[in-house]
């Protein structure tokens, strides 16, 4: 170390630029990481997420709360992944976050295809992909048409998902991305296996090992449990020996597991293939291998799926008593799993429908606290909490900024001859004809009785005197027969301009009202603006 580096103080002390960048980086990482290793971003996630929230850093927050939520939904944890992810979705939406916006519709996807809508599944899916901006990586893009695909597969448009899959496929394979590569292979392959075009799938099973080959990486379980079920398609019984024998003994741990009823699945798989075979004590033996995984992991539906094939065992063995009692239970299990299946669904779509409603709930009362009833337009409540910021962006800008304060003359006049319900329909009428004036960033609102404002940020003191001289005319001009009769209704208008927003907003409405006061003692229908 040298002097002059020893001699700076000894705090480390990050600064909020630097935390950023590497919570950024850091949410970056956990975004890349391949699907299998989905589960391993769920503690690192969470971390981002508490120093993200502590910082105020809400676009990081909310990405690393969406990688949590797709670790729920994976898990078949829909009920909080379907509600964080509509959390983050309401956010994106909010900001406008195109990157959010892409990878929440996915999850959501995911989501919605887990609890059976499989329509909003494709809306999702179709939502991710239309977001995704062109300058994403081929695999980015690649997952997104995959996610696509299914959707649309699963919906029932069989030729479109077919050309989403092979463009996924296309993008996976060029950008060397082994794992997706097969993991499109593979739901390809199980698509045609269960059109049964075995021709197809065969074909596939081909590419999945040639891409295998070259990645020097194994099957996954779920991987070796499709190409299983295509070798038994025409009975190739060894094949399906073959194929998942590593299951079986010492070579477990060559196997790539993402999900956690895989192995089971492919012992069922390896049991029905066997008992096919007429090696009946061979399929016992999967058979109960199969049992003893569901039984220690609680997998109720792959259990069940037991069931099944045992009351399948036992009839080709001629134990039909047996095989009938096996039958009820896995009637009973697959019954009770079904109306428990049910209302899972039932309470995800319901904390979701909730979450949205209360948002929306939300935006419509504080939409209304800010809107007069009479006219539609904002009210004093807005003004007063909006004038600041708006002086603020003019001082940062150096902008002008102009306000100007209308009343109506002699309105009492309209009420007394007339009655009040024509006064109100006079106070609708200059709504309407403020809301024309009031173009691009201009705000119009009503402060109260017969007063109303309008606040033109940009605007300097010329164009805003100009601005109000037509307001002006144009009100004292308006079709007023079929409402006042004979009655005339004109304006006073006092304008006020800051050459670079500074002053205070209360200070900035006095002064228009001040005008205002100018306006009615010169004799009403005019602008009086600063001197
Ligand atoms: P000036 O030219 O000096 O402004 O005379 P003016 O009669 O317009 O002013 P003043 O402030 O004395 O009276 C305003 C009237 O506006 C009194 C009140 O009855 C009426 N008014 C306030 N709010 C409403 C409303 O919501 N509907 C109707 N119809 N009248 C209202
Ligand atoms: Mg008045
Ligand atoms: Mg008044």
């Amino acid at each position: 170390m040298t002097t002059e580096t020893a001699a700076t103080p000894a705090s480390a002390v990050v600064s909020p630029v630097d935390e950023r960048a590497r919570l950024e980086a850091a949410v970056a990482e956990l975004e890349q990481r391949p699907t299998s290793k989905f589960r391993s971003v769920f503690a690192p996630a969470a971390t981002v997420e508490r120093r993200a929230a502590s910082l105020g850093f809400d676009d990081l927050f909310m990405r690393a709360r969406l990688l949590r939520a797709n670790v729920f939904v994976r898990e078949g944890r829909s009920e909080r992944g379907g509600r964080w992810a509509h959390e983050v979705l309401a956010w994106a939406q909010e900001h406008d976050h195109a990157f959010l916006l892409a990878r929440v519709h996915r999850v959501l996807s995911i989501f919605y295809r887990q609890v059976g809508d499989l329509s909003e599944g494709l809306t999702h899916a179709v939502q991710s992909y239309s977001h995704l901006s062109e300058e994403e990586p081929p695999s980015v893009r690649a997952r997104h048409l995959m996610t696509l695909a299914v959707a649309l597969d699963e919906a029932g448009s069989i030729e479109e998902g077919a050309r989403r899959f092979r463009e996924a496929l296309h993008l996976a394979t060029a950008a060397h991305d082994a794992e997706l590569a097969l993991n499109i292979l593979n739901n390809m392959a199980y698509t045609a296996f269960e059109k049964d075009d075995e021709v197809g799938a065969r074909q596939l099973v081909t590419r999945m090992r040639d891409v295998l080959a070259v990645s020097g990486r194994n099957f996954s379980a779920l991987e070796l449990d499709t190409i299983a079920r295509i070798e038994m398609m025409s009975g190739h019984y060894d094949a399906v020996e073959e194929t998942l024998h590593v299951l079986l003994d010492d070579n477990q741990s060559k196997v790539e597991v993402h999900e956690g009823d895989a192995p089971a699945v492919c012992l069922l798989t390896l049991a029905e293939a066997r008992r096919l075979d007429h090696r009946f004590d061979a399929a016992q033996e999967a058979l109960d291998a199969a049992v003893r995984i569901t039984e220690e992991r609680g997998l109720d539906r792959v259990r069940a799926q037991a069931r099944e094939e045992q009351s399948a065992l036992y009839a080709a063995t001629g134990r039909f008593e047996l095989a009938y009692e096996e039958h009820r239970a896995f009637h009973k299990a697959a019954t009770a799993l079904h109306s428990a299946q049910r209302e899972a669904r039932a309470r995800a779509l319901q904390a979701v429908f909730e979450a949205t409603e209360a948002r929306r709930a939300s935006e419509h009362f504080r939409e209304m606290a800010h809107r007069d009833a009479l006219t539609g337009l904002y009210n004093r409540r807005y003004v007063n909490e909006r004038l600041p910021a708006l002086l603020g962006d003019a001082v940062s800008r150096r902008a002008p900024i102009s306000v100007a304060m209308i009343d109506l003359d002699h309105f009492k006049r309209v009420n007394d001859t007339l009655s009040h319900s024509t006064g109100d329909t006079v106070l609708q009428h200059i709504a309407q004809l403020l809301l024309e004036a009031a173009s691009g960033p201009m705000i119009a609102a009503r402060m109260g009785g017969e007063e109303f404002v309008l606040i033109m940020p940009g605007t300097d003191a010329v164009e805003a005197a100009a601005r109000c001289e037509r307001l002006r005319l144009r009100v004292r001009s308006h079709g007023w027969e079929p409402v006042t009769g004979s009655l005339a209704v004109t304006t006073s208008i006092g304008v006020t301009t800051s050459d670079d927003g500074r002053g205070s907003p209360s200070s900035l409405l006095s002064l228009a009202d001040r005008n205002l006061y100018v306006a009615k003692r010169e004799g009403r229908d005019r602008v009086v603006a600063d001197a």
